[in-house]
């Protein structure tokens, strides 16, 4: 029997909802089956780039997310504390001449809204996908409860552990880099403003970024995994580092990760296609996988109205490249021998007119 609705998308994280968003708007019938009950509460992307803030105008949501968030407009890198130089996003291409900082959670709630007030049945929470099979005319998947939902299409948009890609026996290759990081939320007690601040120093990469509510995230390279990170402890590595005091009983958010990177073999399989993390994970450093994961489900909303999914699998080639960037960005940040190098590099990018050019690729331009 042929499938009354268009697509189902498995996983209502942020890539998953943001699909349904747009897919809705492009009057598919779309349903995005997420098995958690509860919004998340982890923040860990908070950065958004001009051209996925391009993509929510036209989803009718640049505005909110604007209202919520903080526009960085300016990055300084400094040599342990002396200051090697400022990127300017604000010479980037406007309207979105800045990166919106927000929190993941707080993303997830707008785009929540957006797509209750654009297909109000869409979202089903509490919806475990845990079977598959397809046909000539469409998709059956099976939820957990026993139930089965027949589409034309699906998606996988469930995550770097993504079940579907596993039952469809698409490998998922890459690794973990040897990095591993601490970060945390405090209150903001730096004279920094907006602005964002990329410390290299000799024990490693330390990260602060602006957030809503006079909030600020410290990113700090660790020598190894810390399995119970503190609040004490990440003050403490910023402090040896910087000789900069964080106001560690303000601390709002806290965890670790390592670095990794993962690219699925096909992100296209018959009338199924993977999307977010479920096709590729990149190394935070740099805030580029959710961006990436949006930027890949635009091109596929276009492909799933077209009827025809081959043109998606181009977006592949575009995860590539935000790879090899997050791994640039990675790199950079080690703590290396090489260090004295790296600081000129980073100079030389910062004082000629290559720093135009690095804020057009660090903002996501051209991939
Ligand atoms: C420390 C850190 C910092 C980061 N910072 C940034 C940043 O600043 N900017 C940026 O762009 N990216 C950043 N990222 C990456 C970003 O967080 C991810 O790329 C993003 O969360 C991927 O979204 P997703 O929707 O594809 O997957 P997820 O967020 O993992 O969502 C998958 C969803 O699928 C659901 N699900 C899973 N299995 C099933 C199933 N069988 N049935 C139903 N539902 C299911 C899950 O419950 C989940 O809600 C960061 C990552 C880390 C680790």
């Amino acid at each position: 029997m042929a499938p009354r609705l268009d697509v189902i998308v498995v996983g209502g994280g942020v890539v998953g909802l943001f699909l349904g968003c747009r897919l809705a708007q492009l009057g598919l019938s779309v349903r995005v089956l997420e098995r958690r009950t509860v919004p998340l509460s982890h923040s860990r992307a908070i950065g958004v780039h001009p051209p996925a803030l391009e993509r929510l105008a036209e989803l009718g949501l640049a505005e909110a997310f604007i209202r919520e968030g903080i526009k960085v407009t300016r990055g300084h890198a400094y040599a342990g504390t002396k200051r090697l130089g400022t990127l300017e996003f604000g010479a980037c291409r406007p309207p979105y001449s800045f990166i919106l900082t927000l929190p993941q959670p707080w993303t997830e709630a707008l785009l929540r809204e957006r797509l209750k007030t654009l297909a109000p049945d869409a979202l089903r929470c509490g919806a475990e996908v845990s079977g598959l099979g397809s046909d000539q005319d469409g998709v059956t998947v099976r939820l957990a409860n026993g139930e089965s939902l027949r589409s034309r299409y699906l998606v996988a948009a469930d995550g770097k552990e993504s079940a579907l890609r596993r039952l469809l026996k698409i490998s998922f290759r890459g690794g973990r880099y040897p990095d591993t990081y601490v970060m945390g939320d405090f209150t903001d007690a730096t004279a920094l403003g907006h602005d964002a601040g990329l410390y290299f120093t000799r024990a490693g990469l330390v990260e602060s970024f602006p957030l809503p509510g006079g909030v600020r995230r410290w990113v700090v390279k660790t020598p190894q995994f810390v399995a119970r990170p503190t609040p004490e402890g990440l003050g403490q590595l910023v402090f040896e580092r910087l000789g900069v005091r964080l106001p560690v009983e303000t601390n709002t958010m806290l965890s670790s990760f390592g670095v990794q990177r993962f690219l699925a073999a096909r992100f296209v399989a018959g009338r199924v296609a993977l999307v977010g993390d479920a096709a590729h994970v990149l190394s935070p450093i740099g805030g580029q996988g959710m961006n990436l994961g949006w930027l890949g489900a635009w091109r596929l909303a276009d492909a799933l109205q077209d009827g025809d999914l081959a043109p998606y699998a181009a977006h592949r080639r575009s995860a590539q490249n935000a790879g090899r960037r997050a791994a640039f960005n990675t790199v950079m940040g080690r703590a290396s021998p090489l260090a004295p190098l790296r600081d000129a590099l980073a100079w030389s990018i910062l004082n000629t007119p290559l720093r135009r050019t690095f804020a057009e690729v660090f903002t996501m331009r051209g991939l």
